[in-house]
């Protein structure tokens, strides 16, 4: 929708013209309550002269349940048959969806991935959006019908159903955004906003009224799930204001009371540190005694890469007679899948391997550290005042990231948060 169309318009008028993606996670859907909760909040846009697409999740629990059931028959089942059955949890919440909006006055229908369609790469379980057809979507909205949309899966060229990975729906919701030149995607989940880190660990955390897309993006990728990494970068690419909030609090969208993610010149107070991120259930890998020459690095990484293995903290070594290691981190979902590799695929001469399972990493993430010096000086005295041994660290221009022992997670969380300040003053007093 061409937004200078609205400039000699009424406020009133501009109101009516609004087009609003709406995306409820899964505790935002969990049983018929919470379904017909959201519902009334739909309502409520659509009451207000918006136009609304509405993305949902499986009810929480489900997409779990469906993964269990495919490892179940085999570890190594087929992808595409898991597809299959993944996707399958949205596609109820939607139909609910729907009845639950029609029950209430709201002419609603509901749209799978493959009807509309959101076509995808054929990377199964992985998928990336390619395109999305808007006709049918437009069409339907410009006659006042809500359309509902089931998140995380699409259709490849082959025509079998995909899925966008874990977290996905929120990808769905941002990806149709963008499509629709939408004003505002609006996720609704089980807290009120993007907050300084994850509130379920530090009860003090400060909530954010905006955050930049690159922060956002750093956080999301570095383990705040809050919101799929990719649909932070589509939301930056397209420019789509994304925004945070609560299913579960009286407000809507339109109140704008939750968390804008938007572009960093829209951000007039940039903090030098913006929010702690952590990821759980890492795994650190060293390749013992490979020879420091040219192409080692591509020999080891390739055959990883080769195989969708995410590796993602790297360091080589000092070499001594000639001979160096190689230390690296991958979830730890994928640590089977990266030893098999390892002894398998690669062409390699080294001594050993060893493995650390137990490591966790906490990262910093602020867009004033480009030009603020002693952030990392803090974040590492601050771990060794608490005694945790920093084993690998990794950085770029606005973050930090360091591997530790798992155990020391929390500690570690909430330490630095409060040695940069984070808190939200009116919850320490
Ligand atoms: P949904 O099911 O709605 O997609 P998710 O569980 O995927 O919800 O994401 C919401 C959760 O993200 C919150 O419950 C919170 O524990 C977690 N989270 C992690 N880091 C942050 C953060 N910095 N701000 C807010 N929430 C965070
Ligand atoms: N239901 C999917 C999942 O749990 C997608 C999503 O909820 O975002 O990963
Ligand atoms: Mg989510």
């Amino acid at each position: 929708m061409d937004k200078l169309r609205y400039k000699n318009k009424t406020l009133k008028e501009q109101k009516i013209m609004a087009v609003i993606v709406a995306k409820f996670g899964g505790t935002s859907v969990a049983d018929i309550k919470r379904i017909e909760s959201a519902a009334d909040k739909i309502k409520k846009e659509v009451e207000a002269g918006n136009q609304v697409a509405v993305v949902v999740s499986a009810m929480s629990g489900v997409t779990n349940k469906l993964v269990d059931y495919c490892s179940e028959i085999s570890p190594m089942h087929d992808v595409r048959e898991y597809d299959t059955v993944v996707s399958s949890g949205e596609q109820i919440t939607a139909g609910l969806m729907a009845m639950a909006l029609q029950k209430i006055g709201i002419s609603a229908r509901s749209w799978l991935g493959w009807q509309i369609p959101i076509k995808t790469n054929n990377v199964h379980g992985k998928a990336r959006i390619e395109h999305i057809d808007t006709a049918e979507i437009k069409k339907r909205l410009d006659i006042n019908e809500v359309v509902v949309i089931p998140g995380f899966q699409g259709i490849t060229e082959q025509r079998r159903i995909s899925t966008l990975g874990r977290g996905g729906s929120d990808t769905s919701a941002v990806a149709v955004a963008a499509a629709l030149n939408a004003d505002r995607c609006d996720i609704y989940t089980d807290v009120d906003g993007v907050y300084t880190a994850d509130p379920r660990i530090v009860s003090n955390a400060r909530k954010l009224h905006k955050v930049s897309y690159e922060e956002m993006l750093e956080l999301a990728s570095l383990g705040s799930k809050v919101l799929q990494t990719r649909s932070v970068e589509m939301g930056a690419k397209s420019n789509v204001p994304i925004q945070v909030l609560s299913s579960f609090g009286e407000f809507i969208g339109s109140d704008r009371k939750g968390t804008l993610v938007t572009k960093e010149e829209d951000i007039v107070e940039q903090e030098v540190v913006s929010g702690i991120a952590h990821q759980k259930d890492e795994a650190k890998i060293t390749v013992i005694g490979v020879e420091d020459v040219p192409g080692v690095a591509a020999k080891l990484f390739k055959p990883l890469a080769d195989a969708a293995i995410n590796v993602d903290m790297i360091v080589q070594n000092i070499s001594q007679d000639g001979l160096t290691d190689m230390t690296f981190t991958v979830p730890r979902t994928d640590l089977e899948r990266a030893k098999k590799v390892l002894k398998e695929n690669i062409d390699l001469k080294y001594e050993d391997i060893a493995i650390t399972e137990n490591v966790a990493k906490v990262s910093v993430v602020g867009i004033g550290m480009k030009s603020h010096a002693g952030v990392a000086n803090t974040m590492f005295s601050t771990l060794a005042e608490k005694g945790i041994n920093i084993q690998v660290i990794s950085t770029s221009e606005i973050k930090i990231s360091v591997l530790i022992e798992q155990d020391y997670t929390e500690l570690a969380v909430r330490s630095l948060h409060a040695a940069y300040g984070l808190e939200d003053q009116q919850k320490i007093m």
